[in-house]
């Protein structure tokens, strides 16, 4: 492929290839199918032992004492938050890159978000950022496990500790990744994941939060049943028809169904996260050349659980923004995809006062992210394209 040969698809010339590659995509078994099919023919479709069995197979995993199950990564955002007790005026410190729900979640219980910026090389919440926002308002902080590592969460507890402030980490990207030996879901006060479809394990919708602390999680269980202490098959149990309503909580509960392929899925983690890494060494090994685009850095002494693998094309390198190298990529067959805008950009946010230039860094790091396709039963022939529609592109567009 010499330059003057190479058309760009998005110019009409031929594309690497004619169906698209998803940037994830979930991957069920026929084990997954039977678990499900088991659990449609038995006694409870929901709040029944398929949930206690998902929260003890993830509290195994784990290392943890709780695992309550909720009914998104989302819902598991709003009972942590709820579970911290947070009121009118507190505080919640969020980087500024991530999804949307890891802010909202604290304006779902009245508090206020406060963005900190982003380390550029790896995009986790900096915790110089952190040091700089912390003050006694401060309830909660909240990390964001990006990509699939984790966040320096040693650093952030020391930093919370001096205001009595709770870490909550949102690792809906990290099941199955570790600081050192300790895996994610214990590094924090409480861990949220989500078990979306392109997440490491599916339950359609569905989430989790892990805690060592006996009474935050007893609130998360009432939160999720609508603030009632007992469930319907406890109270089947004991031949009572009473319940008691202490709080306003809400129905977040996960269905036996759910967890069924939940259990299923967990089983394939360790398999799954050992082909994502397989896949990212690939790319980290064919792009090592490139000066004029840079992978993310993974800290020291880190197992990735690559969720996501996250590429910056740096500006000064390339004639194009990053907006016509995604659009030349998806002409090119591979569906790429952008994790994420800073949130206090979203129109919500803006009308709520939130203005641009809060988080410089994560504003600049913004304009240069690309995440490319990365999910386990991505075959060899895949990964190959995708790196033969990089080179093409920055072939084209390199300054
Ligand atoms: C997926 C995700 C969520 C929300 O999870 P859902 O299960 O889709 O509600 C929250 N935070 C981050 C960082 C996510 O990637």
């Amino acid at each position: 492929m010499t330059k003057t040969q190479t058309t760009l698809a998005i110019e009409g010339g031929v594309p690497v290839r004619n169906q698209r590659l998803p940037y994830g995509r979930q991957s069920i078994t026929q084990q997954d199918v039977d678990a499900v099919v088991a659990t449609l023919k038995s006694e409870w479709l929901t709040t029944g032992p398929k949930v206690d069995d998902f929260e003890q197979a993830i509290a195994r995993r784990v290392g943890v004492r709780h695992a309550v199950v909720v009914s998104s990564g989302t819902a598991a955002l709003h009972a942590a938050a709820h579970a911290v007790a947070l009121a009118p005026g507190d505080e919640v410190i969020v980087p500024a890159i991530t999804f949307v729900a890891t802010a909202n979640c604290a304006l779902y219980e009245g508090a206020t978000p406060v963005f900190a910026d982003v380390n550029p090389d790896t995009l986790l919440i900096d915790p110089d950022s952190v040091e700089a926002l912390i003050t006694p308002r401060t309830k909660a902080v909240i990390g964001v496990d990006y990509a699939g590592q984790p966040c320096d969460y040693a650093r952030l507890r020391e930093l919370a500790r001096q205001v009595n402030a709770t870490v909550i980490a949102d690792a809906s990207h990290g099941l199955g990744g570790n600081a050192g030996n300790t895996p994610i879901g214990v590094l924090a006060d409480l861990t949220t994941f989500s078990f979306h479809p392109v997440k490491h394990a599916a339950t359609g919708e569905g989430g989790a939060i892990t805690t060592d602390d006996d009474a935050l999680a007893q609130r998360m269980r009432v939160f999720r049943n609508h603030g009632i202490t007992s469930d319907h098959r406890t109270r089947e149990a004991k031949g009572a028809w009473l319940y008691d309503m202490v709080s306003l909580g809400m129905n977040y509960r996960l269905s036996d169904i759910q967890c069924a392929l939940g259990i299923s899925q967990l089983a394939r983690l360790e398999a799954n996260v050992a082909r994502r890494q397989e896949i990212a060494a690939r790319y980290d090994h064919a792009f090592a050349g490139e000066d004029a685009i840079r992978p993310l850095v993974t800290r020291e002494n880190v197992h990735h659980a690559y969720h996501l693998y996250v590429v910056r094309f740096l500006r000064g390198h390339l004639r194009v923004n990053r907006n016509t190298i995604m659009a030349a990529l998806r002409a090119e067959g591979i569906g790429v995809n952008l994790h994420y805008r800073p949130v206090y950009l979203h129109p919500y946010y803006r009308d709520l006062g939130f203005i641009p230039g809060l988080c410089p860094k994560a504003e600049a790091v913004y304009e240069e992210i690309v995440t490319l396709p990365l999910f386990p039963t991505m075959n060899e022939q895949d990964v190959s394209d995708v790196i033969t529609a990089v080179k093409k592109v920055l072939e084209i567009y390199r300054v």
